[in-house]
């Protein structure tokens, strides 16, 4: 489905609503909050009321502006009690916006619009292309198909959304369109210096203390695949907690000798959080399905069970499968 067809289903729903809640995945990147703030800047110029849902940190996007008022765990049932319409971004099952999924069973009508790979289509009116950069740049082309004006903070949003999912306008799914639309969205004014500082080169003195572990243990295992990981007491002794490695596989991923690059993170609850990458032919998003997760085909994640040594092993088990297939 194109812009320009699912633009009258849109604008059908918007008109037909006053109050939208907005979700995005739990442990919001920054195509999930350029996407969410980008629509509720919109619904808010036209005079309707929108929330958005964030379950999870998001200090690092302090970048972005946030138009409208900010839900949380602690206030997301009482939100729904008031009717509205729910829109989901930058994924595609109600589960992945954690205790977001609540809404599906309160909404009055729902739309889903999302670029991820086989998730299936869970919202009354479900526009998902995998071929998109970013939920971001599926908003900026309805947007223009609808007809709906932008404005310099949705622009923020959305080049902010278009510059995380392609890793800073770099990533194989990069096309000259998309640099035509990043170059007419910073038209608008977006201070890009500060919005690719923000994203891509600012960390804690935590953060770097805790990126200086990950390094010293990373692997390379079969000569092509990098992978290292932090455990509780790893991030104990760094003054850190597992937030604070956002970003880390994609610094293993600048490795040469990496085709596919696996970072796992124990989370507080005992869990293995997995975050991968490839370069050229290993289909990270179907190693990741394999445990309940999803994504790209170049980037993509799940949660295992612990403890740490049984999921490295069945994530490499699991991409091994696919050194085989390779001549
Ligand atoms: P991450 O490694 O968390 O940066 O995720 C890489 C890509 O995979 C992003 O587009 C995520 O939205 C997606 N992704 C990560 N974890 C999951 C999951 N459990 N289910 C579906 N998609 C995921
Ligand atoms: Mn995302
Ligand atoms: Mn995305």
């Amino acid at each position: 489905m194109t812009a320009a067809e699912f633009a009258p289903v849109f604008r059908a729903f918007v008109e037909a609503n006053d109050r939208f809640i907005l979700c995005g995945h739990i442990r919001p990147d920054g195509d999930s909050i350029g996407s969410c703030t980008a629509m509720a800047g919109l619904l808010k110029s036209l005079g309707k009321t929108a929330e958005i849902y964030y379950e999870g940190d998001i200090s690092h996007y302090d970048m972005i502006p946030q138009p409208v008022e900010m839900l949380d765990p602690t206030t997301i049932k009482a939100a729904c009690q008031r009717p509205f319409a729910w829109i989901l971004l930058d994924c595609a099952q109600p589960a992945r916006t954690g205790q977001g999924q609540i809404c599906a069973e309160y909404c009055k009508a729902s739309i889903c619009i999302d670029h991820h790979v086989n998730m299936g289509e869970y919202a009354e009116h479900n526009w998902i292309d995998p071929q998109a950069t970013s939920a971001s740049e599926m908003l900026f082309r309805l947007f223009k198909a609808a007809g709906y004006p932008i404005h310099r903070e949705q622009a923020t949003s959305l080049f902010a959304g278009i510059a995380f999912d392609t890793g800073g306008f770099r990533h194989s799914s990069m096309t000259p369109e998309i640099y035509t639309i990043a170059g007419e969205l910073s038209g608008y004014g977006v201070a890009i210096t500060d919005v690719m500082n923000g994203i891509f080169h600012t960390k804690s003195m935590i953060e770097q203390k805790v990126l200086g572990v990950i390094l010293r243990k990373a692997k390379l295992y079969r000569g092509c695949i990098i992978v290292s990981e932090v455990d509780q007491a790893d991030l104990r002794q760094a003054g850190g907690t597992s937030d604070d490695c956002e970003g880390a596989v994609a610094v293993l991923a600048e490795t040469r000798e990496a085709e596919a690059s696996v970072f796992l993170r124990e989370l507080s609850n005992g869990q293995i959080r997995v975050n991968m990458r490839s370069k050229q032919y290993i289909d990270v998003a179907e190693a990741a399905r394999a445990f309940g997760g999803g994504g790209h085909v170049r980037a993509a994640g799940c949660t295992l069970d612990g403890p740490m040594l049984m999921a490295k092993q069945q994530v490499l088990t699991e991409l091994y499968k696919q050194l085989r297939e390779e001549p």
